[in-house]
């Protein structure tokens, strides 16, 4: 129970990765703020999962597009436990294709939800972690943004982008015992991935050195570890949890 009477939100905690944060979170007596975009119902699935630890759990619709919406994520964090001691950044979506036939609109959405969201969130987590001088920050970033991927300009410069903020961050707030990190997934098993086609997983899956994609339970690890406050010398730093990718 490394994070008894903690406070965590987590964004896009409706499914995949960020369910299995949000469960991993609470297994260590984190309270729970689990953010969804539409899918009430894996959001009130992941609340009960996470309740069976024994924590408060609940769930805010909040459109990462939208900065009043994650507003209120805050309000309702704050309303709980009048704290927020880790936000993750987790929700994302892709769109994509090659660049000749990337639209504008599709390149502008993945970036107001991947990196816009990530701000916003970031810009009132900064206020009161500082104020707490206590915080855990964690991006969900992507291999994809450490080395770019074909037909993911968009989704790339947005993962890129976290990296950016996840390091400029770190070192504005180092000094108050907040720390800003990133985790780098490379394929990990979830709805995001299951869209692929059959091909493209194929190839994907022979270039991985472990020989199979990762469980979201695995990228949820790497999540804690950066979340626990144990972790207080490490910010500004980008955890690859690929299998070996790269
Ligand atoms: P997923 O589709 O299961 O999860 C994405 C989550 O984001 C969902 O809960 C969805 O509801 C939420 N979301 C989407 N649009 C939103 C919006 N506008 N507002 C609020 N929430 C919204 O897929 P996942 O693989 O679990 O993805 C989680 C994160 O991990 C994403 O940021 C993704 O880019 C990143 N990632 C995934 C992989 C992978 O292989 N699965 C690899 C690298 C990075």
């Amino acid at each position: 129970m490394r994070l008894k009477g903690q406070t965590a939100i987590v964004t896009g905690g409706s499914s995949g990765i960020g369910r299995a944060v949000c469960v991993k979170l609470a297994s260590e007596g984190a309270n729970i703020v689990i953010g969804f975009g539409h899918d009430s119902e894996g959001a009130r699935e992941t609340e009960l999962r996470c309740r069976a630890y024994g924590v408060n759990a609940i769930s805010v619709q909040a459109d990462m597009a939208d900065e009043e919406a994650c507003d209120r994520l805050f309000l309702e964090a704050l309303d709980m436990n009048e704290r927020v001691d880790i936000l993750v950044n987790n929700a994302g979506i892709t769109k994509d294709n090659l660049m000749l036939r990337m639209s504008a609109e599709d390149f502008d959405k993945v970036i107001r939800v991947n990196m816009y969201g990530a701000f916003y969130c970031m810009k009132r987590a900064s206020k009161i972690m500082l104020r707490q001088r206590y915080g855990r920050i964690i991006n969900i970033s992507s291999v994809s943004g450490l080395y770019g991927n074909a037909g993911q300009v968009n989704y790339a410069a947005a993962k890129a982008g976290l990296i950016g903020m996840t390091k400029s961050l770190a070192k504005e707030l180092a000094r108050k015992n907040v720390t800003v990190n990133a985790v780098a997934p490379g394929m990990i098993e979830t709805r995001m991935t299951e869209a692929l086609p059959e091909e493209v997983k194929a190839e994907m899956k022979k270039s991985i050195p472990c020989g199979r994609p990762g469980k979201p339970e695995e990228a949820a690890f790497a999540v804690s570890m950066l979340a626990d406050p144990e972790a207080s010398y490490i910010t500004g730093q980008v955890l690859s949890v690929d299998g070996g990718m790269f």
